[in-house]
């Protein structure tokens, strides 16, 4: 579809199915959620071995042992391999409540989906000669996937760098909506005073994602607060695949980077881009030509980039390592929070078929996933406090202008053919790396 390409049909389209979508949404019964328990294992290499292959989400690590959010079937497959555990669940008061929709819901100064949607279209009414909002896919819910493009002359396709900005592939990651809307929202209202963000609205176009998984978002505001997947019923009756492992480069590589079983955490879904949330990135990027993008999640405050899938190098590790080093300083400097960072699966642990594998994998552009704070669940794991929102913006802010500059620059020096380079990487899109070449 070329529905970046051409905005004003895609615009009245995308107006008609909302039209259409409202009604869906009221009626639309919202599944039960599964009872959750966290269980802790004793962290050891030989422990750890064991429960890789498994699936399960692993939360994170404290005091030697890993807090692992697990279903029924999770519990039955720690007994059936043997693996002692701990029940935690007491520790998490939160993790099973269901507050009342009455109550104005729990999500505070963070985002839903339809405050998002009004704000968007507020930037887009208040500046439109800089911001533009597309919908670049409907989800299984029949909600709108979003990505507003700003630029000076925004509704022309001119020849500059662009640069991706995406957030909340996973639901419960809510501080991962609001840095990037941030972002969109500074780099409007700071364009008449600030040289600077000028020069960066006029010679780029930015896209900004915010909410890749808008059905996943408000499950995990009205039911359940850890929820990390998207909305899918699965064949077996659980719902949910982990769109961060459901994109096409190197999809199912092994059963450790992502998982086969529906019910898992990491469940990679049926086929690479079998979710509506990964189509649409899939297809706007295809449309653009980006020179860099970011992915952000929570938590652990780290920068992490290709691959996720293996811990062999990539050709262009020491442009990534020289990017990343670069914005880690920047961001630093702005509240003193040491964002540490490396490549994906030697920093932290194996993926396959995400976001950032597949956008490298068929463009080789510099592709990060940031993993905004805490920098652990002491710090408050996936709970950031509302008034933290605006200090993570703020020191993120000056790595993101920095990749956008980086980008221009790229841009001016590329060769002419750069276009055509490009189509060529994208026709291999989806192309499974075979286990032999690496
Ligand atoms: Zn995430």
């Amino acid at each position: 579809m070329n529905a970046v390409r051409e905005p004003a049909k895609r615009r009245a389209l995308a107006v008609a199915i909302f039209g259409f979508s409202c009604g869906l949404l009221l009626s639309s019964p919202a599944a039960p959620p599964e009872k959750k328990d966290i269980v802790s294992v004793e962290r050891t290499p030989r422990l750890a071995a064991r429960l890789q292959p498994l699936g399960l989400d692993q939360l994170f690590e404290w005091e030697g042992r890993v807090y692992i959010l697990v279903g029924p079937r999770d519990i039955w497959k720690l007994d059936r391999n043997r693996i002692p555990y701990l029940l935690e669940s007491h520790k998490f008061p939160a993790l099973n409540s269901r507050p009342s929709l009455l109550q104005g819901g729990i999500n505070g100064d963070y985002h839903s989906y339809l405050e998002l949607e009004t704000d968007l279209q507020a930037l887009e009414r208040s500046y439109p000669q800089m911001a533009r909002l597309f919908t670049i896919g409907i989800t299984l819910e029949n909600r709108r996937i979003y990505a507003l493009k700003i630029s000076d002359n925004v509704a022309l396709d001119e020849e500059e760098a662009e640069v991706l900005f995406l957030g909340c592939h996973h639901a419960r990651e809510w501080i991962s909506v609001e840095v990037p809307f941030l972002l969109a929202k500074y780099l409007l209202e700071n364009y008449a005073s600030d040289a600077g963000v000028r020069r960066a609205v006029n010679e780029s176009e930015v896209w900004i994602a915010p909410l890749v998984n808008p059905d996943g978002l408000e499950y995990s505001i009205r039911f359940y607060r850890y929820w990390r997947k998207n909305r899918r019923l699965n064949a077996d009756g659980s719902y949910g695949v982990d769109l961060n492992r459901n994109y096409g480069y190197g999809w199912a590589y092994d059963n450790g980077g992502s998982s086969p079983e529906p019910a898992s955490e990491v469940y990679r879904g049926s086929a690479a881009f079998s979710e509506p949330e990964t189509r649409a990135v899939r297809d706007l990027f295809e449309q653009r030509e980006f020179q860099a993008l970011v992915t952000y999640h929570s938590y652990s405050q780290v920068i992490l980039y290709p691959w996720g899938y293996t811990t062999t190098p990539t050709d262009k590790e020491g442009l990534h390592r020289s990017l990343a080093a670069a914005m880690s300083t920047l961001m630093a400097a702005v509240n003193g929070r040491v964002y540490g960072f490396g490549p994906s699966a030697a920093s932290s642990y194996l993926t396959n078929g995400d976001m950032t594998d597949w956008a490298f994998g068929v463009s080789g552009i510099p592709a990060y996933t940031i993993e905004l704070p805490p920098v652990d669940q002491l710090g408050g794991g996936f709970f950031n406090a509302e008034r933290d929102i605006d200090p993570i913006f703020r020191e993120n802010l000056p790595a993101a202008l920095f990749l956008i500059d980086w980008s221009i620059s790229n841009f001016g020096a590329s060769p002419l053919g750069l276009r055509e380079a490009r189509a060529d990487l994208l026709r291999g899109r989806g192309k499974v790396p075979g286990r032999h070449l690496r």
